[in-house]
């Protein structure tokens, strides 16, 4: 059997783990060990296995693998953020980015390559679509972010204490690959990771919202970036297909459905200088939220890229912004610059970041970082 026709178990959750140690004449109990051994120790050799037989390795080199996206460039910030890019299969790149903030830990994690909603501010977008992401892809970026920190039986703790899916792509369009990959997060022979730490971010599919809603329990982030439908239509143009009365009532159902969800829905909101940063649309968004159902604001304020036609307000403007939500009963934070000097941002990445010319042009990105109260997850874009 050829490389190319074995199984890669790195995107396997522990359901399929299951069904695969059935397959190929296992029994059941064998997942656990495998999962701990791919997500816990980050063991991509079956030979290190110890607690498996000579026969059961032997058998697993033939047919499987465990085989993680690979590093194409690796950068680390003066503030502790790192950034991986990592080359995908058929070509194109995506990035990953890891943002230390006291215990906490925050991976940005890719969903596709490019983007096909195609928000006018966003460059990820400016770049098309070219593929989703396997699951084992998305869940690489996890294991690649927690090797490169060591085994986690050495540290006592996992470095990835967070994840938001914030990095290129639109998840909700790639809803299958991510809900696998997000309940490898979720399970304790995967990352562990709590479901109030690992938040995903949507333009607003709502009927992927509602499906979701059904059957994962994540933090949701919805980019709203515009307080009325007009200008939402030419910022984001999935608002076109379900405008915001439809976007926030499915947010309603979803903060609804399970009682502990009572806990807010995060709307981010990129401020672009002169399109949506004004006092106006601040009165707006507030009769747009109030009495609807428990909201937090993030202020974004928008990360230049060349010919991208926007600007980022002056800073008066986003604070005067900030005050007039916050006064008015919406509580709001805005993002603070995390990992400029090594041009780390998610929600602006772009897949040529290898290309040493465009790469000379120094964009002009950062990653920012939202805190909350203590506990709570961190988002960052
Ligand atoms: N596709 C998903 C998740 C990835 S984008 C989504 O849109 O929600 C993550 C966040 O970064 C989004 O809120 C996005 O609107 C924001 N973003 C995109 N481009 C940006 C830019 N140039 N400056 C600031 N934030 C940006
Ligand atoms: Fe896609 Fe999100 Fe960028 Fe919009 S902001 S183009 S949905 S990655």
């Amino acid at each position: 059997m050829s490389a190319e026709e074995k199984v890669n178990l790195l995107g396997f959750s522990y359901p399929e783990m299951e069904a695969f140690c059935l397959e190929i004449g296992e029994k059941k109990f064998r997942a656990q060990q495998l999962l701990k051994w791919i997500h816990h120790h980050q063991v991509d050799d079956f030979e290190q296995m110890t607690d498996l037989g000579k026969a059961l390795r032997t058998k697993l080199a033939r047919l499987a693998e465990i085989r993680p996206p690979e590093v194409l460039h690796e950068g680390i910030s003066r503030d502790g953020t790192r950034k991986w890019v990592f080359k995908v299969d058929g070509g194109g790149a995506v990035e990953t980015v890891f943002i230390p903030d006291g215990r906490r830990g925050t991976l940005c994690v890719s969903s596709q390559v490019g983007c096909a909603v195609d928000c006018s501010f966003c460059s990820t977008g400016k770049q098309g679509f070219q593929r989703d992401l396997s699951s084992a892809e998305i869940i690489g970026q996890v294991w690649l972010a927690s090797k490169a920190f060591g085994p986690r039986r050495n540290l006592g703790q996992h470095p990835v204490t967070n994840v938001v899916m914030m990095g290129m792509g639109e998840p909700l369009l790639n809803y299958d690959n991510v809900v696998r990959a997000m309940r490898i997060m979720k399970d304790d022979f995967g990352y562990g990771i709590s479901k109030r730490r690992i938040t995903l971010s949507t333009s607003g599919v709502v009927p992927m919202i509602d499906k979701l809603s059904d059957e994962m329990d994540v933090s949701l982030a919805i980019s709203l970036h515009a307080p009325n439908d007009a200008l939402r239509n030419e910022l984001v143009p999935l608002n076109r297909k379900y405008p915001l009365e439809v976007l926030l009532a499915s947010c309603k159902r979803y903060s609804e459905s399970v009682p502990h969800r009572h806990k807010s829905i995060t709307m981010e909101y990129v401020l672009l200088r002169g399109i949506n940063d004004q006092i106006e649309h601040a009165r707006q968004l507030v009769k747009l939220l109030r009495n609807t159902f428990p909201v937090k604001i993030n202020l974004i304020p928008f990360n230049p890229f060349p010919h991208s036609g926007y600007e980022r307000p002056a800073k008066p403007d986003v604070l005067a912004f900030h005050k007039y939500l916050n006064d008015n009963g919406l509580m709001t934070t805005i993002r603070t610059t995390r990992g400029d000097d090594i041009d780390a941002a998610c929600g602006q990445l772009v897949g040529e970041v290898m290309d040493r010319t465009r790469r000379s042009e120094r964009w002009q990105q950062s990653v920012f970082l939202r805190s909350h109260s203590p506990g709570d997850e961190v988002t960052s874009a």
